[in-house]
């Protein structure tokens, strides 16, 4: 079977005990888009992408990714395969240095000169960061903070990024400037799965959206689509 998408679900289904947080959910995201996942509180965003990066693990359906079957592998392989996920609420390690968190974003990958590259494009992407190189993550603002989760998450070199609400609790500013960053590193290759409540950002710079509600996908298309549609201007863009 051809496979042109870089990620494919397939009717997939995820419990938690009783409650069903995913059902029979299906999407795709192709080489080098943005993708945007949108819904509230609740919805099953967060619970999507740790079953794509398999901390989670469906009951039903499949995940695809360049072409392999990834529904049942371990999280280590999932990273090792090219999926970075940055989860949601900057969990960053508070004690270690930024320059210590963003070499642990590279643990899949031998100490060598391509690291040290790569950890000095994060910087040119965030300067704040390489202004507190050796400060303790947990000293820095929100904002640095998100922006140290995503740095770390680029370490690993990943084709496919995942972003759980990069824009939570932060200031507009920040928000503009962190969307910056995102939509180059997309012009860089990454592709991006981006899980958002903050519709407008996310629709801005993503090429197609999805809508979950309950658990289900409800809608879908592209994003200039989606902000024209009326449920959603009402439910999500606040109109
Ligand atoms: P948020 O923006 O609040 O993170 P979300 O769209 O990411 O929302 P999920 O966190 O994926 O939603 O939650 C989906 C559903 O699963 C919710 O009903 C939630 O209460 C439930 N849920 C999430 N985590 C657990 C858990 N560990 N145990 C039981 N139920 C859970």
């Amino acid at each position: 079977m051809s496979d042109n998408h870089l990620l494919r679900i397939d009717d997939l289904t995820v419990r938690y005990g009783a409650i069903e947080a995913l059902s029979g959910v299906s999407l795709r995201v192709d080489h080098g888009e943005v993708v945007t996942l949108i819904g509230a509180n609740g919805a099953g965003k967060s619970t999507l992408l740790m079953t794509i990066s398999g901390l989670l693990r469906g009951e039903r359906g499949s995940i695809r990714f360049a072409g392999a079957d990834i529904t049942r592998a371990v999280p280590h392989r999932i990273v090792r395969m090219g999926i970075a996920h940055v989860p949601e609420g900057r969990r960053v390690f508070a004690d270690l240095s930024v320059e210590e968190n963003l070499e642990l974003g590279a643990y899949a990958r031998p100490p060598d000169r391509q690291v040290r590259q790569d950890r000095d494009h994060v910087y040119a992407l965030f300067p704040q960061l390489a202004k507190r190189r050796r400060q303790r993550a947990g000293t820095l603002s929100g904002g640095e903070q998100q922006m140290l989760a995503i740095g770390r998450g680029l370490m690993a070199r990943p084709r496919l990024l995942l972003l759980d609400e990069p824009s939570l609790g932060l200031a507009p500013v920040l928000v503009t400037e962190i969307f910056k960053a995102l939509q180059e590193i997309n012009r860089e290759g990454a592709t991006i799965l981006l899980v958002e409540q903050n519709a407008h950002m996310a629709l801005r710079i993503a090429a197609r959206g999805y809508v979950l509600e309950s658990g289900r996908v409800t809608l879908s298309g592209a994003a200039h689509e989606l902000e024209g549609n009326p449920g959603v201007r009402e439910a999500y863009l606040g109109e």
